[in-house]
């Protein structure tokens, strides 16, 4: 189980997490990738961070 580092809510459901799709529109990323921060929907602090970009069917059930 996960906790957020900042105000402690635990997230163990996805609504507890708050997925915020980026363009590359920071310049950070040349790619034409999307890029994705995960957010605690609570306080929105940034959990964690990736590229949705290729498909991968790890974890697919
Ligand atoms: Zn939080």
């Amino acid at each position: 189980m996960v906790h957020c580092p900042e105000c402690e809510t635990t997230l163990d459901d996805a609504d507890d997490i708050e997925f915020v799709e980026t363009d590359a529109k920071t310049g950070f990323i040349r790619a034409s990738k999307r890029f994705y921060t995960a957010n605690c929907a609570a306080c929105g602090r940034t959990l964690g961070s990736g590229v949705a970009g290729a498909k991968s069917n790890a974890g697919a059930a």
